[in-house]
């Protein structure tokens, strides 16, 4: 099949690795990264202009158009393409507003009767005040729009959330909600409008330094599975079919009803409360880093489920199966990131992780923002690359990740060292627990 991928980041080479490793698929990548054009053919496309997107399927014989990043989508890329009869994963400009405003996803959340936490939305600085007073410590305040992860704050602090809402009220409404205590899932299902097929949950890690501290970022690093599921709900699939059941279902159910369809990737942020499973928000693409540790776990081949989805026959297919092996992925950022990254710094230390080079067994190295210079290859962005481990467990591939990780090399890079530790030492409690009985 003659695919065209849109985006540029590491989700992209993820999605692209993917599919390169099922068939002999052609794959094109508009604009990609110096990573994917060292794997597929690049095109100098604007992913942003559906006329050109459109323009350029038709052209070139396209069979197939998967959308990466959430920009496309909000511009109707996908919407272009479906009223040429190009089939294309993700979902249109209407459907995609569940993750472009924040109250819209409410509304839908509502209609549908998802779980999720209390919310106001507040379009001037005294509204804000007084649901913030209302509603108390923790702060969560959220900008109402696209913000790339960095429109979120969640603070004690009520003069740091009142300062926060002053400044994207400068953008638009902003979104105050009440505080969910709990673990953290992302959970993505595939949806033809109408079915969805899970794939298997994952969990980030949003803020920029260890131990959780730090600001909010695009992602500093993920894994899965999430061994830790089977404990609370007997299975990660008896967690999965909640999931279905009570958030997912309902809501592309609602979507359609509404006359908005939702083909592509129904993302869900999910907090583990006390009190049930809730949506922090939703997503209409594939996450960033999670994908990274999902798709290389992912069995069935993927190209056939991203074109059910597609083409409205996910209802056909048996659910997605995955490997028992895990995956850790951790990201190398900018010095800077995420304020104003440094950018335009020389990155080395990649060879050895090519193919053919020893001693990093199960890496791969997906790229994010990095451009190709002559023989150099150089930074032109935040998040950078996303080194992906894969292992029998987490203890060996947190090791590989590190080892390669080591071995790259860009001036005041910054990344995180704990991503998975905490599931590497509930593995260890879990094994001496097994080693007394
Ligand atoms: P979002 O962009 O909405 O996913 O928010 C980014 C991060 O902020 C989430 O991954 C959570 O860690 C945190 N967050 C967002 N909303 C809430 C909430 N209502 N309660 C607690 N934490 C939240």
């Amino acid at each position: 099949m003659k695919i065209l991928v849109l985006g540029s980041g590491a989700r992209e080479h993820a999605i692209i690795t993917a599919l390169l490793g099922e068939q002999a698929h052609e794959i094109i990548a508009a604009p990609g990264n110096a990573g994917i054009a060292a794997d597929v053919t690049t095109v100098e496309l604007d992913p942003n202009d559906p006329q050109a997107v459109a323009n350029y399927a038709l052209a070139e014989d396209v069979q197939f158009v998967v959308i990466g990043p959430e920009a496309p989508l909000v511009a109707g890329v996908a919407d272009a393409l479906r009223t040429r009869g190009i089939p294309v994963f993700g979902p249109g400009r209407e459907a995609a507003a569940l993750e472009g405003s924040k109250a819209f996803a409410k509304r839908i959340m509502q209609a549908a009767g998802v779980p999720t936490g209390r919310a106001q939305n507040a379009s001037t600085l005294a509204e804000a005040e007084a649901v913030l007073a209302d509603y108390g410590a923790p702060y969560v305040v959220k900008a109402d729009g696209l913000a790339a992860g960095k429109g979120v704050l969640v603070t004690n602090d009520l003069a740091e959330a009142t300062a926060h809402a002053r400044h994207w009220l400068e953008h638009g409404e902003v979104l105050i909600e009440e505080f969910l205590d709990g673990e953290e899932v992302s959970l993505f299902l595939l949806s033809d409008g109408h079915s969805v097929a899970p794939l298997s949950p994952a969990q980030d890690y949003k803020r920029l330094l260890d131990g959780d501290e730090g600001p909010n970022t695009g992602g500093m690093g993920a894994y899965s599975p999430l061994p830790w599921l089977d404990e609370r709900f007997g299975s990660e699939k008896a967690f999965v079919d909640e999931v279905i059941d009570t958030i997912a279902l309902p809501t592309v159910r609602q979507l359609a009803a509404e006359g908005t369809p939702f083909i592509g990737l129904l993302y869900c942020g999910l907090i583990l409360t006390a009190k049930g499973v809730r949506v922090i928000e939703f997503n209409a693409r594939f996450g960033d880093p999670e994908t990274q540790v999902v798709l290389p776990r992912l069995e069935t081949p993927l190209s056939g489920l991203l074109f059910a989805a597609a083409t409205g026959t996910l209802g056909e297919h048996e659910r997605p199966v995955f490997r028992d092996d895990v995956a850790v992925t951790v990201v190398l950022a900018s010095e800077n990131y995420p304020g104003s990254p440094v950018t335009g710094r020389v990155i080395t230390g990649l060879d050895a992780l090519g193919p053919g080079s020893t001693g990093f067994e199960g890496v791969t190295v997906m790229h994010a923002a990095t451009d190709r210079d002559g023989d150099r290859l150089r930074a032109t962005g935040g998040r950078v690359l996303s080194v992906v481990a894969t292992a029998p467990d987490f203890a060996l591939a947190r090791d590989r990740v590190y080892a390669a990780i080591d071995g790259i090399h860009l001036e005041g890079s910054q990344h995180r060292t704990d991503i998975a530790a905490k599931v590497v030492r509930a593995d260890a409690v879990a094994g001496a627990r097994a080693g007394d009985s």
